[in-house]
């Protein structure tokens, strides 16, 4: 299963992708993961992304193009993976079109997570990551699935958060048409119970990619 996860910042992608990643045995790739590791760990990558991560923009489709096309180089993509945070503009989804083309891998499928502004502001503003897996959670001290200490992230603030549905709607959401006109388009609510979700997105998912 090759998938790309679509949807505003806040419509549970990481979540999902866990779930959907540990159902179809494949890796979930979350360039916001990728990018927020070379952070903690100081690397020249981390160091040039961080000032387009702290005020919501886009780090730059040349740096984080090369990034996903090493990553997709890895033994463990070899029967698939969820992309999560990529592409995020029209310009990165024909680069990644391009990279799967070559290696005659297409996209079976990409999944779009729909949720209104004002739900998108409320679970922003909530949510913390762990410091250490990165991993989401609401209203507790201690990442529940390590244990790791959790924080606010810069882009989860709110002076932020607007700044990055300006950047959703204006760069990100052109994808979907993109998408819907290569007929790989399935689009499911985000509102719900985390594993009704999943349940939805893995029925439509097992309809149009076997
Ligand atoms: P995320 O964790 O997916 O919300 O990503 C956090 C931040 O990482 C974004 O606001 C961007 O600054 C950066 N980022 C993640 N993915 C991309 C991408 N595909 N293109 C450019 N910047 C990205």
């Amino acid at each position: 299963m090759r998938l790309v996860l679509v949807g505003p910042p806040g419509a549970g992608k990481g979540t999902q992708a866990q779930f959907l990643a540990a159902h179809y045995s494949i890796p979930h790739i979350s360039t916001g993961d990728i990018f927020r590791a070379n952070l903690k760990a100081g690397t020249p990558l981390g160091v040039q992304a961080q000032s387009f991560m702290d005020r919501g923009e886009l780090v730059a489709d040349s740096v984080t193009n090369e990034m996903v096309k090493d990553r997709l180089t890895h033994d463990d993509v070899a029967n698939g993976f969820i992309l999560d945070g990529f592409p995020r503009n029209v310009a990165q989804a024909e680069v990644l079109r391009a990279i799967l083309a070559e290696k005659d891998t297409p996209l079976n499928a990409v999944l779009e997570f729909s949720l209104a502004n004002e739900e998108i502001v409320t679970r922003l503003s909530a949510r913390r990551t762990c410091k250490d897996c990165f991993q989401p959670s609401v209203g507790v001290d201690k990442c529940p699935s390590c244990g790791g200490d959790v924080y606010q992230r810069e882009d989860d603030k709110a002076e932020v958060i607007t700044r990055r549905l300006e950047v959703y709607q204006d760069q990100t959401a052109p994808i979907i048409s993109f998408y819907r006109n290569e007929g790989l388009l399935i689009t499911v609510s985000a509102l719900g119970k985390v594993e009704d979700i999943t349940a939805l997105a893995i029925s439509a998912l097992n309809r149009v990619a076997q």
